[in-house]
């Protein structure tokens, strides 16, 4: 693998999330319902909405899609619907992103009905409905599983049969995607943050309940696992249960599967543990008249939400953010106090008057319920799964048109060396200083004549450029092909960040030095104006996807760094390796998507580890 020529330029032509105004459907099709949304983008106005309940057989549900259309267009909104969003509650293991579909998705999606056969194909019915009423508009799929594909292995696998596990595609999955992904977000906007700074522990507290730790702006656990019932305390779910105790269960009362899949999913939870229902308020009610098995439900709620907050907590070493939402979490004052009592040894200090009058404010958007000494915000949010969606689907879709935009020049960095000047004296001698050679693309850069040579534990690599001017720390840039010839393994890292980086000798025609820090893999970045910024709708320090299309190797890059400076030129960096992957000189254009940053932080987390 040759290196290629140093700054070698290609224009892309990309395009960012389009900012045109789009209405966008929201469906949600349940086992027997059909919930619809129309919402404006990117004002988030909800223009329209309705529910269709009882709908026991496909017919019925064909009739609610007509009776919904027939009143879109008497309200003169049918034509005006720019795309259509669908729920699809199990997306296995294979989508990780919202989807546009067409029918080698739909059969995809089809393949995973057997992971949530009560789901899938009701969601997939409804897709088959609106796309033959709406054949003209963009169908995407948004998975409730997908937010959290960025866990861990460690944290799906279950300590099963690996061959049975692999086999049946049984691991922890969880769900509650839009909603954990939508709260998280308006928390760090609501904190003048960004959620790839925040370690944010989520709980969507509703009839349905789920805990999700987001460290830096990716999920890392989650409570639901293969199904959505493990976990937390749920209305009529038991969430976390001994295997064991359900083995018994169904022994000794003699159930077949389908029974014992009632017994846990129908009976238990809130409902099965009062014997009143499902309903927090009721049960709110009855416990404070001294019912017993009421207030030993909300003890067990509680408890187990409490138990989660602690434990991702440690997963993350360490919380920030911890975050309300579902009917349960964004109404009830008095379940937040009992989840959130005794936790002041993590920095955890409620507001109590801010924690009982929150529930008025939320439409205004997030409350913070915790005080001036707290070192963890804790927030409440309404959340708002459908806008959750329609963003994903005009983030999708905005960038999938391609624009006019201003090109951004690519120019592939060949392995360099930067010095310092006591560096420099070392390898070249007393007087030594560099010589320019060639102007580079950014101000004030050059390359220069001079060369030294890298040598590592199993190889070495002559003739490596160095590039001026002078700075204050030595960084060697090399790629990971690089490093196999060099017998070293060296961090991607970003420009500047060399702390606890690979250790290297570099050679020159009057000395040799050992660095103990210095080698980097340099992560691909965009240099550019704030203007262009302004233009892309970005700002520095951002991570973006650059899509490269049109040729044989088509490809995304994700986690691009933005850098913002006035001395900089618009161009994107990437290394040789990453050039020779994308097939780069067949391509013909490519388009810069705001958003992709969710791993970004995460990842140089764990290589610094
Ligand atoms: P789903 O998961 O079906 O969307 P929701 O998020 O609507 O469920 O949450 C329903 C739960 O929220 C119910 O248990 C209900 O009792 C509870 N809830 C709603 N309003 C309040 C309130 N004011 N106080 C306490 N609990 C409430």
């Amino acid at each position: 693998m040759q290196p290629k020529s140093y700054c070698r330029k290609l224009a892309l032509r990309p395009a960012i999330v389009d900012k045109r105004t789009m209405n966008i459907l929201v469906l949600n099709t349940g086992s027997s319902s059909l919930k619809a949304e129309l919402l404006e983008l990117p004002s988030e106005k909800s223009i329209f909405k309705k529910s269709f309940e009882r709908l026991m057989d496909p017919q019925s549900l064909q009739d609610a899609f007509d009776a919904l259309l027939k009143e879109l267009r008497e309200l003169g909104f049918s034509n005006r619907i720019d795309a259509c969003v669908h729920r699809i509650v199990h997306g296995g293991k294979e989508f990780s992103q919202p989807v546009k579909l067409n029918d080698a998705i739909i059969a995809r999606i089809e393949r995973l009905c057997p992971l949530a056969p009560l789901h899938n194909p009701n969601n997939l019915r409804g897709v088959e409905v609106a796309r033959s009423a709406l054949p003209e508009v963009p169908h995407v799929a948004v998975f409730d599983t997908a937010l959290h594909r960025t866990m861990p292995r460690r944290a799906k696998t279950y300590a099963l049969r690996s061959e049975l596990s692999d086999k049946h595609g049984v691991e922890r999955y969880g769900f509650h995607g839009p909603s954990h992904d939508y709260v998280s977000r308006e928390c760090a906007l609501a904190l003048g943050s960004n959620r790839e700074d925040l370690r944010i522990v989520s709980l969507h507290l509703g009839n349905g309940a789920s805990a999700c730790a987001l460290e830096y702006g990716a999920s890392v656990e989650t409570s639901m696992g293969l199904t959505p019932l493990e976990g937390l305390v749920m209305g009529t779910r038991s969430g976390d249960v001994d295997v064991g105790a359900a083995i018994h269960l169904a022994r000794e009362e003699k159930w077949s599967l389908s029974q014992l899949d009632d017994a846990l999913n129908k009976e238990s939870g809130l409902k099965g543990i009062s014997g009143i229902g499902n309903d927090l308020r009721d049960l709110e009610e009855h416990a404070a008249e001294g019912h017993d098995k009421a207030g030993l439900a909300l003890n067990v709620f509680a408890h187990r939400a409490k138990k989660y907050i602690g434990a991702y907590t440690a997963v993350m070493g360490g919380v920030d953010v911890i975050c309300f939402t579902g009917g349960i979490g964004e109404n009830s004052a008095s379940m937040r106090q009992r989840i959130l009592g005794r936790l002041d040894f993590l920095g955890v200090h409620l507001d109590f008057d801010a924690n009982r009058g929150c529930s008025e404010n939320l439409n205004e958007g997030p409350v913070e319920i915790s005080d001036s000494r707290s070192r963890v915000k804790v927030i409440v949010v309404r959340t708002h799964e459908n806008l959750s969606m329609a963003r994903s689907a005009a983030s999708l879709l905005g960038a999938s048109l391609k624009g006019e935009q201003k090109p951004i020049p690519i120019a592939v960095s060949a392995r360099h060396v930067h010095l310092t000047q006591e560096s420099l004296v070392k390898l070249f001698g007393e007087n030594a200083s560099l010589t320019p050679l060639k102007e580079l693309s950014q101000p004030g850069q050059f390359a220069c004549e001079e060369k030294v040579n890298l040598i590592g534990p199993r190889g070495r690599i002559d003739g490596v450029r160095i590039l001026g001017p002078l700075r204050p720390g030595n960084q060697i840039e090399i790629s990971r092909t690089d490093e196999f010839k060099l017998g070293v393994d060296a961090p991607v890292r970003h420009s500047g960040h060399v702390k606890a980086s690979a250790p290297i000798v570099l050679e020159g025609p009057k000395g040799r030095i050992e660095l103990r820090e210095g080698l980097i893999c340099a992560w691909r970045h965009i240099h550019m104006q704030p203007e262009d910024a302004l233009a892309y709708g970005v700002k520095d320090k951002d991570y973006v996807e650059v899509d490269i299309i049109g040729g044989d190797r088509e490809l995304t890059f994700k986690d691009v760094l933005v850098r913002v400076k006035d001395s900089y030129r618009l161009e994107m960096h990437i290394d040789t390796d990453e050039a020779n992957a994308a097939d780069l000189p067949r391509l013909s254009e490519g388009l810069l998507v705001r958003q992709g940053g969710r791993h970004a932080k995460l990842k140089s987390l764990r290589r610094q580890h």
